[in-house]
């Protein structure tokens, strides 16, 4: 199932609104499978629960088919860039965002598994950007 992805001109409340934590256990496998049908349609390479209306702490990315549960930062890499980036909730909107380069990471899986994991470059990035969302957080701010 396709959702409709909330854009910022018609959906600020819900967009910035902070998300809140999944209870362990829950079964959020068809929604998840749901979600990456939309990110896959909307030609997405990461969506975040709030983007289709739902406030809690779940995003998806494309590269690995990561599906990021509940997640922290633990840790942050010492160095940043700059890249020009989208968002499904701002078409035609682009903006040059500095982000960390590598990160430590805690979440769980869609199995309910945790992991605690390093990532860099694209993934690190992604996971920045929607990380934010479930903070009411969007590239406009930046
Ligand atoms: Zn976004």
């Amino acid at each position: 199932m396709i959702y409709p992805i909330l854009l910022y001109k018609n959906n600020r409340n819900i967009l910035r609104r902070k998300s809140i934590n999944i209870k362990k256990k829950l079964n959020i496998l068809e929604l998840i499978n749901n979600m990456f049908d939309t990110m896959y349609n909307y030609n997405g390479i990461g969506l975040s629960a709030p983007q289709i209306g739902i406030n809690i702490n779940l995003f998806i990315i494309s590269i690995n088919k990561m599906v990021i549960i509940n997640p922290i930062i633990i840790k942050f890499g010492k160095k940043k860039y700059y890249k020009k980036e989208g968002c499904l909730s701002l078409p035609n909107y682009y903006v040059n965002v500095l982000r960390y380069k590598s990160i430590l990471i805690e979440f769980y899986n869609e199995k309910w598994e945790k992991k605690k994991i390093k990532i860099k470059n694209l993934s690190s990035r992604i996971f920045q950007h929607e990380y934010d969302h479930l903070k009411g957080k969007l590239i406009i701010d930046y």
